[in-house]
């Protein structure tokens, strides 16, 4: 039940404005607040709190000290979480009176991993070792490249798409999760059965589990399809819903769990999460996910 996340750390900085800034415009804001963010330390925080020992590798900044607090509160093994100079991941979320939101990412330290780094991460684990990756930090195909050698099972959420993307080769990843709009970039397809032939047809080792928000989620791999329904709750915040499921999932996986069982175990957490306001406070605990009707 260990898992390596390679992942992204951010803090999330959010301001309350009248209106979003215009061009040419200062404005004072109400308030800030700081919050424990990115898809990284979101998924790191989701498996762990499902009982998973979860080693998360990353950089942060000035300003990560709320990060590292984060990671051990959830039991989260920090030993390559190393602090570096200069700012750290962070957003810059402005929230207006409508509740509406504007989002500014600086990568920060997630963008300054070395090959130096990654191999002496890489050189703790190995065959039977799960490598859980995002696409929120710099080095992904090196990453990939590297970890496959030493024989670790590489689950890539593949978020945000961009370019890197590309340059990784995809073929050495065992699972995938991918949601609509990752799953239509990588395949060119719109429904979600086309997307699951194109993964399978591109990537035949692969499994694959594609969320579609409210509407659940599919699972394919060589032998099999299956679909987990969302569970009806009343959504308050949606963000790191996805973040939770795949935390949960990998709790699953790791558990030997059959994947009907995984993803409905993932669906009832995110439904929980999805409850609740914020990233990280919003991930429910395993004893709530099992008791949730
Ligand atoms: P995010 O980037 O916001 O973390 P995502 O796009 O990666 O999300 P989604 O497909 O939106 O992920 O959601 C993941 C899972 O969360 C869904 O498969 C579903 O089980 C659950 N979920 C999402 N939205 C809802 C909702 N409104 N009600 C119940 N469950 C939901």
């Amino acid at each position: 039940m260990r898992v390596l996340n390679f992942g992204s750390l951010n803090v999330d900085y959010v301001y309350q404005v009248d209106h979003m800034a215009r061009e040419g415009e200062t404005q004072r804001a109400a308030g800030r607040e700081a919050f424990p963010g990115g898809k990284g330390l979101n998924q790191s925080v989701a498996a762990a709190r499902a009982g998973v020992q979860v080693c998360h590798a990353g950089l942060i900044g000035d300003d990560g000290q709320m990060l590292l607090d984060v990671c051990r509160e959830n039991g989260i093994d920090t030993r390559f979480i190393r602090a570096i100079d200069g700012p750290g991941g962070h957003t810059i979320i402005q929230i207006d009176k409508n509740a509406q939101n504007s989002i500014l990412l600086y990568p920060g330290s997630n963008g300054a991993l070395t090959e130096d780094f990654v191999d002496e991460v890489l050189s703790h684990f190995g065959r039977g070792d799960t490598l859980l990756l995002q696409n929120e930090v710099n080095l992904l195909p090196y990453i990939i490249d590297r970890a496959h050698e030493k024989g670790l099972t590489i689950v890539l959420n593949p978020s945000p798409i961009n370019e890197t993307l590309a340059s990784c080769d995809l073929s050495k990843v065992s699972v995938f999760f991918i949601n609509e709009i990752e799953g239509g970039a990588i395949s060119g397809a719109h429904d979600p059965e086309k997307i699951l032939d194109h993964m399978l047809k591109t990537y035949p080792d692969a499994r694959t589990v594609l969320t579609l928000g409210g509407a659940g989620s599919c699972f394919c791999d060589a032998h099999s399809r299956i679909h987990q329904a969302a569970f009806p709750v009343s959504a308050v915040d949606t963000t790191a819903a996805g973040d939770t499921f795949t935390g949960y999932c990998v709790y699953g996986m790791l558990k030997g769990l059959a994947w009907a069982e995984t993803l409905e175990l993932a669906a009832r957490a995110a439904a929980l999460s999805v409850t609740r306001k914020g990233a990280v406070p919003s991930i429910p605990y395993l004893e709530e996910v099992l008791n949730f009707t």
